[in-house]
């Protein structure tokens, strides 16, 4: 597993590509500036890492597109230190621009076979999330909440109501709602009942899969 020059070349390139799509958040930038992408998806198909495209890692799932990373992350407006609930841990990447963005990282995968390999990836490259969890990111992981913020990395065809009750006060819950596209939602949690929602726009992701683990 090597990361290269060239590599850190082209991800240069693609930070620039976020920046023209408009990500302003340097913590966000500067992680990926520094993860190495192409480590997160099968070797032989490392041309693909850096061009801002979402791309199959297997098992019929894919790692998101790095523009809809960027976006998200930066919607999350996290400080150091925040602890971080993340569904859908997957390939792994947006596990790391959490980490790299200095959050406490929990995240959720329900496929067995994707949750093996990649606790082991991120163990390998030096990625430390504190707790990765195989299960069922509808129910949320209720044994660490609060958490201040909390990302949904597959469409969902709802707003699970347990991801809702985990965020702490001030919390936010960045999730894209609905079939096929999906609307990027953002929810503010302002007081114990009380939750502000603004709509960002449409974004494609595999789907949240229920009661099938
Ligand atoms: N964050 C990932 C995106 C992976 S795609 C990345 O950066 O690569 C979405 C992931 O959500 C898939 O791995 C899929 O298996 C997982 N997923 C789908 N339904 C889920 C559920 N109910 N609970 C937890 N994970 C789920």
């Amino acid at each position: 597993m090597k990361d290269t020059l060239k590599h850190k070349g082209k991800r240069k390139q693609l930070v620039k590509v976020l920046e023209d799509k408009g990500i302003l958040s340097r913590a966000v930038l500067s992680a990926v500036t520094e993860i190495p992408r192409h480590l997160f998806m099968d070797s032989g198909f490392e041309d693909h890492a850096y061009q801002d495209k979402a791309f199959p890692i297997g098992a019929g799932q894919t790692i998101s597109q790095p523009y809809t990373v960027a976006f998200q992350s930066e919607l999350l407006q996290l400080s150091k230190g925040d602890k971080i609930l993340e569904i859908g841990t997957g390939s792994g990447y947006q596990t790391a621009v959490l980490c790299t963005m200095g959050a406490k990282v929990f995240s959720i995968e329900r496929q067995q076979e994707l949750f093996k390999k990649t606790k082991l990836l991120l163990s390998k490259l030096g990625y430390r999330p504190k707790y990765l969890s195989f299960g069922d990111g509808y129910k949320g992981l209720e044994e660490f909440a609060p958490y201040k913020g909390i990302i949904v990395t597959a469409g969902a065809p709802y707003v699970p109501k347990p991801l809702l009750s985990q965020l702490a006060i001030g919390g936010r819950l960045v999730i894209p709602v609905g079939d096929d596209p999906q609307m990027m939602t953002l929810f503010v949690r302002k007081t114990e009942t009380q939750f502000e929602k603004t709509e960002l726009g449409e974004f494609r992701f595999v789907p949240l899969l229920e009661n099938k683990n």
